[in-house]
């Protein structure tokens, strides 16, 4: 997640004229209108795949952030949704980027909203193959038995939620 998510022109996508804010007929709400063609720009919240790759001795892969925002903080990998994926496929392909491990056997874990920055977080559980090393936007990869997250500095509240939740669901025991 490098940029802010509604970062969106001033400007008509279809005919660059100017927008302003106004309640289309028939709407509740506040939108973006073209004061040309009176198109109506929605913003909706943004789906974000991310996965919780477990290897075969019970440890899980979380990868240490290059990038704002909290640079630095370890997170499971993750990012936005390309159109023509699926959550499925998107958490793959961000586990591969970030951490350049294979998972399969993707398990949904629990979705998560956050209001700000207008996201939806879709987390899985996997099973991780093979050896993760650093990736794209990332510094280090680190694997962490359940007694070890490092919880003071986990990147988001969704990071420390999911985790709290795979350790409720999956690690026998708890
Ligand atoms: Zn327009």
């Amino acid at each position: 997640m490098s940029s802010h998510p509604h970062q969106f022109s001033r400007y008509c996508m279809h005919c660059g004229d100017r927008l302003t804010t106004a309640v289309p007929e028939g709407d509740s709400r506040r939108r973006l209108v073209c004061v040309g063609c009176g198109f109506v720009h929605y913003l909706n919240p943004r789906p974000v795949a991310g996965v919780l790759p477990v290897r075969a001795d019970g440890s899980v892969l979380l990868v240490r952030r290059a990038i704002e925002p909290r640079i630095g903080t370890w997170v499971f990998p993750g990012g936005f949704m390309d159109l023509g994926e699926t959550a499925e496929e998107a958490g793959v392909r961000e586990t591969r980027e970030e951490a350049c491990l294979e998972v399969r056997n993707l398990e949904l874990l629990d979705v998560y909203t956050r209001l700000e920055p207008g996201v939806v977080v879709i987390v899985y559980v996997a099973e991780a193959v093979g050896q993760a090393e650093a990736g794209d936007e990332t510094t280090e990869v680190g694997w962490f038995a359940p007694d070890a997250i490092p919880w003071d500095d986990l990147s988001f509240d969704t990071t420390h939620a999911a985790l709290h939740a795979w350790i409720e669901r999956f690690v026998p025991g708890q």
